[in-house]
């Protein structure tokens, strides 16, 4: 007997969106559901006081892939939002990426000539043939002053270790710029849609069922009854009922607050560099929109361990969680009429323009 669907996706995220809209468009019956109340996965934003929140975080579109930008312009309009981030120690305002203000803040220099020389003077000073740890690796980089105001305590909050138990790995590609320009990433497309991202997404799904609050694997026998196929974007593990083990990821904790008044720091996005201060980040909502409303809302970002039932954040790419991710792939390959992706789906720390090309290309192969 034919099924009431072509399509069962898991998962109103990017992913799921991507392939639900250019399955619908081609003529098939798709249902999407989500566990959460809400579309738009991770990349959910709502309205308080006017202002729209990022609640699993910030998130500033940007890419250089032309296609992926021209396609989710068809769904929202970007604002020119630019990542400017800034570094707070003790104070001490400098900003990022390190770029020549950082270097005239820091040092005081201001030809891009007299910032190599101070760089390459700092590095010199206290170089570490092959660093083993981040600590070396860091200072290698950029030198002392740097690492110790910018980098050494916002890194060991991050990661809830001192740099110098890191591997050195982590920040192989430290950007070093001797120009006077403070946009974060290099990226020809930068932008955020206006209105926020749970209005792009819901443009995405505009003429698809989608049901909220349902969990797939708490009754997926029923609901593999309604459809030939599932795109599947939730955990991996958690879809083999973590038979072989528990894939690990990084945590973040946000506390958001609604302040009365009406710009608190001035930047969207404010690094706190020191150990002292708990949280690494904080971040102002309404500067990715320039809003002028009233009251300001701002979360302040803590690092934090995660475990199994927490919100899953970023995946740990190391050796042996790589290795438990390669066993569960060969599973999933096993799986027939069942499409595993996106971020939970392949493990993998996938940026926003990249979630939307794997998942045009998978649809695409899916369709031809
Ligand atoms: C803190 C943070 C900040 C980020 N900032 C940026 C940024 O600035 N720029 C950028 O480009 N990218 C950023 N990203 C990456 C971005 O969040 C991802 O690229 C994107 O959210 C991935 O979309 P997805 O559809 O794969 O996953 P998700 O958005 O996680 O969607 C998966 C969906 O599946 C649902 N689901 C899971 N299991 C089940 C189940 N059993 N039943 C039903 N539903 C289920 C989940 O509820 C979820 O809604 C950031 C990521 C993090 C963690």
């Amino acid at each position: 007997m034919k099924k009431q669907y072509d399509y069962l996706i898991v998962g109103a995220g990017l992913y799921g969106a991507v392939f639900a809209h250019e399955l619908t468009k081609a003529g098939k019956r798709c249902l999407v559901i989500d566990k959460r109340d809400h579309i738009a996965g991770n990349i959910y934003t709502h309205e308080v006081e006017g202002i729209q929140v990022h609640q699993y975080g910030a998130h500033i579109f940007h890419t250089n892939n032309k296609e992926v930008w021209d396609y989710l312009n068809g769904f929202a309009v970007f604002n020119r939002y630019t990542n400017s981030p800034i570094a707070n120690y003790k104070g001490e305002i400098y900003n990022l990426p390190f770029n020549m203000n950082t270097f005239n803040k820091m040092w005081g220099v201001i030809t891009p000539a007299e910032a190599a020389a101070k760089i390459e003077e700092q590095r010199k000073a206290s170089y570490t043939e092959n660093p083993k740890n981040l600590e070396e690796q860091a200072i290698n980089l950029v030198g002392v002053d740097i690492y110790e105001k910018l980098i050494k305590g916002y890194t060991e909050k991050q990661w809830g270790r001192p740099c110098t138990e890191l591997p050195a790995f982590i920040i192989k590609r430290l950007p070093v710029r001797l120009t006077y320009d403070n946009n974060y990433f290099n990226a020809l497309y930068q932008g955020i849609p206006v209105g926020g991202y749970t209005a792009m997404v819901a443009n995405m799904l505009e003429g698809v069922e989608v049901r909220l609050g349902q969990d797939y694997l708490a009754d997926k026998a029923e609901w593999d009854a309604l459809a030939d196929k599932v795109v599947y974007t939730g955990p991996i593990d958690a879809y083999f009922a973590y038979k072989l083990g528990v894939l690990e990821y990084r945590s973040v904790r946000f506390e958001t607050e609604v302040l009365d008044e009406t710009n608190y720091q001035g930047n969207a996005v404010v690094n706190y560099t020191d150990a002292e201060t708990p949280y690494t980040r904080v971040i102002e909502h309404k500067h990715f929109e320039f809003g002028t409303q009233e009251k300001t809302v701002i979360s302040r970002e803590y690092s934090a361990e995660w475990k199994l039932g927490d919100e899953p954040y970023y995946p740990v790419n190391d050796e042996k969680n790589s290795a438990l991710y390669v066993k569960y792939k060969a599973l999933a390959e096993g799986e027939n009429g069942v499409i595993f992706g996106g971020r939970l789906g392949e493990y993998q720390y996938y940026d926003m323009d990249k979630v939307v090309e794997v998942a045009l290309a998978r649809v695409q192969a899916e369709m031809a």
